[in-house]
């Protein structure tokens, strides 16, 4: 019997949703909702995708706030299917658990109110999440709804790697801790890595660079989590689409005191930053990859940044677990642009990271090897899934009821 579980991802001017069977783990339906807020909105609803049972719904219309996008979405429902009264279950993703929340949790009111107490902590993310979760609420009464945490995975980091070399009272005061983000993307993307291999995951070493518009990595011992790039906030680490990853945290101050509101040093970072920072405004690597091409200087320096960052986290990570078994690549970047998987791997090739050229070039939609044969260390493209990890998440919070 089919078991629909339908997941939600808000932002704070969209809302993507899927819903999945969590016996079959079929993909039910698709949606996307954007400019929430604006003057005019779109839904895009699209039911059995991939299927030659695919149809898909388009509007455009004013959406003021997230209520009323659902109200459209159950709309796009009731007119395509598949009926949402069948839907055994929400799932909502949530950015930032904080230290309390370390593992996916069904939602009642105290849990709601410990999302508003972390907000200081995700300002960007965690409201928008709370309106939604509310919404949905509202919409679906008569279903459980589930947290699902960005942050959990990496709840097992351990302390030296968590802690920040700061005045100890203040950060036990404000929670200042790296957390890391990604979590649902690193922890479906090893798991599924070690599955492909045919190994047992807890003999796995492995890092996991997760390179979408936001971009993470983690070092991952046995399945746990010991090391990850994101922080207090997801602009920690990694060079970004428009955020910047490491800088000096000297930076705030310097720039505060040439008179830069805390706002727009915020907005600087996390919206003009990182490749869109470097370029003039290019977040996006098909754009960056053109505008190399075309011989553009900054294009170049921009790209040497990002690979150069990434290959001293690895080897980071390297060190820290004392051996890798498996890189994985995974993400808008990491599952399509194989010249960012060749520069990082011929870097580390005197490492043990051998790349196969021919592997590499392929495109697909698979979880596949791309090193050579002999590679000390298997390098992996492994398409992440969200959706699908925080369907299983969701389930099994069910199960324990
Ligand atoms: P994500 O956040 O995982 O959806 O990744 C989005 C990013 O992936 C985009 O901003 C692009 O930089 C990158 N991307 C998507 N498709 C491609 C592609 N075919 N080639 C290179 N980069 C891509």
């Amino acid at each position: 019997m089919a078991t629909p579980i339908l997941l939600l991802n808000c932002g704070s001017s969209s809302i993507k949703y899927q819903v999945i069977d969590a016996e079959s783990e079929a993909v039910m339906a698709t949606g996307l909702i954007q400019k929430i807020g604006l003057p005019s909105g779109t839904l895009d609803h699209t039911v059995a995708p991939g299927t030659t049972e695919e149809r898909t719904e388009h509007l455009e219309q004013p959406i003021p706030d997230h209520a009323e996008a659902l109200r459209l979405m159950t709309q796009a429902f009731a007119d395509l299917g598949p009926s949402l009264a069948e839907v055994k279950a929400v799932g909502h993703r949530t950015v930032h658990g904080g230290e309390r929340f370390r593992r996916t949790v069904r939602i009642d009111d105290s849990v709601i109110q410990g999302l508003r107490d972390l907000s200081p902590l995700a300002p960007l993310h965690n409201p928008p999440g709370i309106a939604g979760i509310e919404a949905a609420m509202a919409t679906l009464p008569n279903v459980p709804h589930v947290a699902i945490f960005d942050t959990a995975f990496f709840s097992t980091l351990p302390a030296e790697a968590y802690t920040y070399a700061i005045d100890a009272e203040l950060a036990a005061t404000y929670g200042i801790r790296k957390y890391g983000f990604h979590g649902t993307s690193h922890s479906y993307v090893s798991k599924k890595a070690a599955a492909t291999l045919g190994r047992d995951l807890d003999d796995l070493n492995q890092i996991v660079c997760h390179l979408g518009n936001g971009a993470s990595i983690s070092a991952i011992r046995g399945g746990v989590a010991i090391e990850t790039s994101m922080g207090l906030t997801p602009l920690q680490g990694l060079v970004m689409g428009t955020r910047p990853g490491d800088v000096d945290p000297g930076l705030h101050a310097f720039l505060a005191r040439e008179g830069m509101t805390i706002d727009e040093i915020d907005t600087m970072l996390n919206k003009k930053s990182g490749l869109a920072g470097m370029t003039g405004g290019t977040s996006d690597f098909r754009d960056l990859d053109a505008l190399i091409e075309s011989g553009d200087q900054a294009a170049r320096l921009a790209y040497g940044v990002y690979i150069h960052r990434l290959v001293s986290y690895i080897g980071s990570y390297l060190a820290l677990l004392g051996g890798v078994d498996v890189l994985v690549f995974t993400a808008g970047v990491g599952e399509n642009a194989a010249n960012v998987r060749e520069s990082v791997c011929d870097r580390l090739a005197p490492l043990g990271f051998l790349i196969d050229d021919e592997a590499n070039a392929v495109r697909s939609k698979q979880p596949r090897v791309i090193s050579q044969p002999g590679s000390p260390v298997t390098i992996m493209v492994v398409p992440t899934n969200e959706e699908l990890m925080m369907a299983r998440e969701t389930v099994a919070v069910l199960d324990e009821v």
